[in-house]
């Protein structure tokens, strides 16, 4: 059976315009043959249609890094989800964690960005949250992710077959090199299932939600994820810089 699991790259704002094409070029030849599970590209916003040209016809799907509330008008730098779905995107990363720290979103501007998202049709929201040290420190994650989680989606109407990624990523441990305890993961993963089961009802958390791991994830490391309870998948950044290295991620993930 084909793995329902999805690895997702976040490139940040790491490569300007030539970088990103070549290593989407590299990836592309990189995943020539591989079909499974799913796949997602999110590059700077400039890099968008260059890189929906390269994945034209390839399993893995392009995504954004951001998103504005709303659909168009005087709001001077934002882009909208629809003008995102023209750009040929599938995904949007909402609230990053980056985007938090640099930009001081919080979840009031979270729980609008995922609205916007979900009016459109074919674009899913991969909404991130997670814990800082000094909350992992002092014993008040668990209340952490249940409060983001209820700002973020608390209302929401979902339907049909709506898709939200949810990507667990405790701030500490992006970017630092060091991976969470996969025990801790899985522990933390099953905290944001059960709240999701409360807030939307267990049928629409199997149908609808996925829950995925990101915070320095690598070809090393990745082995202690690939077969833990409510682990969906990966947002990987550092590690998808380099297309031998995502491969080697992805390919033991997806099975
Ligand atoms: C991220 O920032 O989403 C991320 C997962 O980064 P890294 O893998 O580099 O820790």
């Amino acid at each position: 059976m084909k793995s329902d699991k999805i690895v997702i790259a976040n490139w940040k704002m790491k490569l300007n315009l030539a970088q990103t094409v070549d290593l989407a070029k590299k990836i592309k030849t990189k995943f020539k043959n591989f079909n499974k599970g799913e796949l997602a590209i999110c590059p700077n916003f400039i890099s968008l249609l260059e890189v929906g040209k390269i994945l034209k016809d390839t399993n893995i799907a392009l995504g954004a890094q951001d998103v504005f509330w709303e659909e168009l008008g005087a709001y001077t730098g934002e882009i909208s989800a629809s003008m995102l779905v023209e750009a040929g995107c599938s995904y949007v990363i909402v609230g990053h964690s980056e985007r938090r720290q640099f930009l001081m979103e919080n979840y009031e501007m979270i729980h609008k960005e995922i609205k916007a998202v979900l009016a459109q049709e074919d674009l899913t929201p991969i909404v991130c949250i997670g814990e800082n040290w000094e909350e992992r420190k002092t014993d008040r994650r668990d209340f952490v992710l249940f409060d983001q989680l209820q700002q973020a989606l608390s209302g929401l109407n979902i339907v049909g077959d709506q898709k939200i990624i949810i990507a667990y990523e405790p701030i500490w441990a992006i970017g630092s090199g060091t991976a969470i305890e996969p025990a801790e993961a899985e522990y933390a993963h099953k905290i944001i299932k059960l709240t999701l089961n409360d807030m939307f009802g267990m049928k629409t958390v199997d149908n609808n939600f996925k829950i995925i791991y990101g915070g320095s994830i690598n070809s090393e490391n990745v082995k202690g994820f690939t077969n833990l309870e409510n682990m969906d998948g990966l947002l990987v950044g550092g590690a998808s810089l380099d297309a031998n290295e995502f491969y080697k991620v992805a390919s033991a993930i997806l099975k």
